[in-house]
Parts: C-alpha cells; sequence; structure tokens
C-alpha cells in the first residue's frame, strides 16, 4: 500500500479543518477540538448549517470560518493535520428536499476533502452513518453487516452517498496511502439542531413545548437509539486520535420504540399533548441499535449521558427558540 508522503506533524499547535462546521456536529466538534488546543478551520455554505452555531467562536484566535461548498475545490495555503468531513444535510427531511445537493456533498464533496488531506499529508475522518446499514436485517448492527439499502428508494441519495464517500475513503486510503477513519454516527440529539428539521427529537420537542399533538409516524413501533451530542463527539474525538481504520459505530445502545420516545417527552416537558398517528415514511427503518463492541474495545469509549439529562438540556436549549 503506497504511503502518504506527509503525515500529521505532531510538534506544535494541531490544525484541523472541519467542513459542515456551522452544522450541529461539525459545530459542538469544532468547540471540542478548541477546547483540546486545535486551530480549527471550519468550511460551510449554510445549507442547512447557520452561523447561529458558530458566532460565539467570533474574535477566537484559533477560530477561522470559510463560506464554501465542499464540493468546490478547497483551496487552503496553511498546513492541516486533520480533516474532519462533517458536511451533509443529515435530516431525512433535509435530504428529501435536496436530493441532489445531499448525493454531491457525499461524492464530490468527499472527494475534494480527501484530496485537501491527501495533499496536506492530513488524517482524514469521514462522518459516515447508521443509515448505510439501511432497513437493517441484522440487529444491532456490527460494522461487519453490509447494509439493506433500497438503491430507488427516497433515502438512497442520502445512503448510496455515505455509501460511495465510505468507498471513495477506503481508495483514497488503499491507493494514496491517506490516513483514514470512518464513523457511522447514529441517531444523535442535542442543542443546536433544528426546530423544524423533520428530526424526531426537535419534532416531539417543538411540538410538546407548545402542547400541540405530537406526531407519531406508522404505529410508532419502529425503534431508534439516541446519543447525546456531547458522548458523540467525545467518541468521535477517540476515533481521530485512535490508530484504526476500520469503521467504527458511535452511538447509544440503549434502544426504544418511537411510541415509547413520545411518552419520554411527554413525562419530562409534562405537556398536556395528544399523541397523533400519521402515515409511516416510505422505507423508514424498523429498527436501529449500534452494537459499539468496537468502539468500546478500541477506544474505551462509552456513552455516559442518561436520556433524561441530555433531553432536559436539549429542552432547554429549544425552550428559547419555539
Ligand atoms: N418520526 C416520527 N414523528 C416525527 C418525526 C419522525 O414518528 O414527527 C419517526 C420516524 O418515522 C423514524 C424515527 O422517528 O422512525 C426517527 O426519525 P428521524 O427523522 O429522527 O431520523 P431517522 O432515524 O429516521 O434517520
Amino acid at each position: 500500500m503506497p504511503v502518504q508522503k506527509k503525515r500529521p506533524a505532531k510538534v506544535g499547535q494541531p490544525k484541523s479543518v472541519v467542513t459542515g462546521g456551522a452544522g450541529f456536529l461539525g459545530s459542538h466538534l469544532a468547540d471540542l477540538l478548541l477546547k483540546r488546543g486545535h486551530k480549527v478551520i471550519a468550511i460551510d455554505n449554510f445549507v442547512t448549517g447557520t452561523v447561529d452555531n458558530i458566532a460565539h467562536l467570533g474574535g477566537n484566535p484559533n477560530f477561522k470560518f470559510i463560506q464554501q461548498d465542499v464540493t468546490e475545490f478547497i483551496f487552503l495555503d496553511v498546513p492541516v493535520d486533520y480533516v474532519w468531513h462533517f458536511a451533509s444535510p443529515a435530516s431525512p427531511i433535509d435530504y428529501l428536499e435536496l436530493p441532489i445537493q445531499t448525493m454531491k456533498v457525499g461524492s464530490l464533496g468527499t472527494h475534494k476533502a480527501l484530496g485537501l488531506a491527501k495533499q496536506k499529508g492530513a488524517r482524514f475522518l469521514l462522518a459516515s452513518t447508521s443509515e448505510i446499514y439501511g432497513d437493517p436485517l441484522v440487529h444491532p448492527q456490527t460494522e461487519d453487516y453490509w447494509g439493506n439499502v433500497n438503491t430507488i428508494g427516497p433515502r438512497s441519495c442520502y445512503d448510496e452517498a455515505k455509501r460511495f464517500a465510505e468507498a471513495m475513503t477506503m481508495a483514497y486510503h488503499r491507493a494514496h496511502g491517506v490516513d483514514i477513519r470512518i464513523v457511522r454516527i447514529f441517531n444523535t440529539y442535542g442543542p443546536r439542531m433544528r426546530l423544524n428539521d423533520g428530526r424526531v427529537v426537535p419534532a416531539f420537542i417543538g411540538q410538546a413545548l407548545k402542547n400541540k399533538p405530537i406526531t407519531v409516524f406508522g404505529e410508532g413501533k419502529q425503534t431508534r437509539s439516541f446519543c447525546y451530542c456531547a458522548d458523540l463527539i467525545e467518541g468521535i474525538y477517540r476515533l481521530m486520535m485512535s490508530s484504526t481504520n476500520l469503521p467504527v459505530n458511535i452511538g447509544n445502545p440503549i434502544e426504544m420504540t418511537v411510541l415509547e420516545f413520545a411518552r419520554e417527552i411527554l413525562r419530562i416537558t409534562g405537556a398536556r399533548s395528544k399523541i397523533v398517528f400519521k402515515p409511516l415514511p416510505q422505507d423508514d427503518p424498523k429498527q436501529r441499535r449500534p452494537d459499539i463492541t468496537r468502539a468500546k474495545k478500541l477506544l474505551r469509549w462509552e456513552p455516559k449521558i442518561h436520556l433524561a439529562e441530555g433531553l432536559a438540556k436539549t429542552i432547554d436549549y429549544f425552550r428559547d427558540k419555539v
């Protein structure tokens, strides 16, 4: 296997580039990197990210922001040690509305971000997703499961873009020796999600805070496992600093049905909302729970924040927004 010419300089202040740096997870990652002493360049085109997520970093001499679409050539005339590729719409209604941008950022954007890592001799981390497992036939999902994706369904723009992104990342690793990491992110929640992004956490919290009906899709029997953003970002940081090139699931293995989740939101908010049932979107995965054995073993990581605690912080954040 070819060896990448340069490796991250292990001396001096580490320098990180975060694509999607104004997004929900990208901005939390930028905060953590700054706390751990990195210089951070965040890149975002604000398709789904927002300046509000990074406004608190204005004036920080270690933080720089570039407004750019990462599907275009990324030119930076400074050294880079780590590239964290987080740019992408990530909620089902966003990628249904933006299918072509979603496919472009997963393919062309990943290509450009890998090209940057190769040119700088930087280590590269791809933010992949549990969606690469599709509607999984193996439960819980282990990293060696290849998935069950409908290539022509409404979610395929996201699922296949991320599958392509993983393949492209491995091709740069094999052909150019780029030092890569792949994290498969499971459902994550926390402050800085958009209230209207359509995902179940902001949707139910927004509805509960307005005492409006809670819209459970299908019969609410489908399952998800929710990870608080701070836990997730810590796991991803450990992955980047580890020595493994294997994909690693990061998420919370505590699984519940969507109906149970709706009841939990009602309990915590004390809302008087009714639960109403709406049609289940096409190809909505019936079950999802990460097997995190690999993360535990290789990264000594597991989530620490209980759902009630994480939801309380998230609800506080949304109180000002509704
Ligand atoms: N969901 C729901 N009501 C909503 C939004 C979502 O019942 O108002 C369900 C959705 O059908 C899915 C689960 O909640 O089964 C999680 O959806 P989300 O959009 O958060 O992300 P996904 O895990 O499907 O990518």
